[in-house]
C-alpha cells in the first residue's frame, strides 16, 4: 500500500463519512490524482462508497489484505540455509555443530538427500540414555524419514506455520522431489522455523 493510500485510510477512520472533494483537500491533491487510490481501496473493500455520502471504512478487510500479503509469500522467499550433517557423524560432532552453527536442529543428509532430523531433546536424551556420544553417530538417534514432517519452497508461508503448530515441532526441511536411479529422493534446499515465521511477522507488521 502506499503512503497516501495509508493516509486517506487515516483520514476516512477518523473523519467518515467523508466525500472524495474533502479527502483531495486536505491531502493538497486533485480529484482526479485520488481517483485510482481510492478505486484500489474500495476493491479491496478497506473502504466503502456510498453514493452521495461518501467513504467509511471497513476495517476488516485490512485484516483480509494481510492475511491475502501472508498467503503470497512463498517458503522458499524466507527459508534459511539448514545446517546438515551425514548420518555417521558423532553426536558429540553434530552437538558442537549445533552450537557453532547456533541453530536448535540439525538435518541428517546423504548425498544432499533428507534421511533424518535430530533437535536438542533428541542430544539429551541420548546424554540421560548414558550412550558414549565420541561413539554413537547421529544416525542412532535422529527421527527417521518417512516421519520426517517437510516442505516445498513453492508452498506459501502460512502452509509451514500450520504445520510447525500441529506437528509441534521447531523447523522443517524445505525439499525438492527428484529421481535417483529410479528412486524419490528428499533434497534438502532450506530450513523455515519458528524463527523464519516469527521474522516474517515481525517484517510484515513493519511494513
Ligand atoms: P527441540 O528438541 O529443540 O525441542 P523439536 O520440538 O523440533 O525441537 O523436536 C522434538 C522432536 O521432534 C525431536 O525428536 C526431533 O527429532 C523431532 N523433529 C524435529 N523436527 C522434525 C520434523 N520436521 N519432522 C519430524 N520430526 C521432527
Amino acid at each position: 500500500m502506499s503512503i497516501r493510500q495509508q493516509r486517506i485510510i487515516e483520514i476516512v477512520k477518523e473523519q467518515e463519512p467523508i466525500t472524495s472533494e474533502n479527502i483531495a483537500s486536505l491531502l493538497s491533491v486533485t480529484r482526479a490524482t485520488l481517483r485510482p487510490d481510492l478505486a484500489i481501496l474500495t476493491m479491496s473493500g478497506i473502504l466503502d462508497a456510498r453514493p452521495k455520502v461518501g467513504y467509511f471504512y471497513s476495517g476488516k478487510s485490512e485484516i483480509n489484505l494481510f492475511t491475502q500479503q501472508v498467503k503470497d509469500i512463498k517458503i522458499s522467499d524466507i527459508m534459511s540455509v539448514p545446517s546438515i550433517v551425514s548420518e555417521d557423524t558423532p553426536v558429540y560432532e553434530a552437538i558442537v555443530t549445533l552450537f557453532l552453527e547456533d541453530v536448535g536442529t540439525i538435518f541428517v543428509v546423504n548425498n544432499g538427500n533428507l534421511i533424518g532430523v535430530v533437535s536438542r531433546k533428541d542430544f539429551l536424551k541420548s546424554a540421560i540414555g548414558g550412550i558414549d556420544i565420541n561413539k554413537v553417530p547421529v544416525g542412532m538417534i535422529m527421527t527417521r524419514k518417512p516421519n520426517i514432517i517437510t516442505v516445498m519452497g513453492d508452498e506459501n508461508a502460512l502452509h509451514a506455520a500450520i504445520k510447525i503448530l500441529e506437528h509441534e515441532v521447531d523447523s522443517l526441511p524445505v525439499v525438492e522431489k527428484c529421481l535417483e536411479e529410479g528412486k524419490e529422493k528428499l533434497k534438502v534446499i532450506g530450513k523455515v522455523s519458528k524463527s523464519s515465521i516469527t521474522k516474517l511477522l515481525v517484517e510484515l507488521c513493519k511494513d
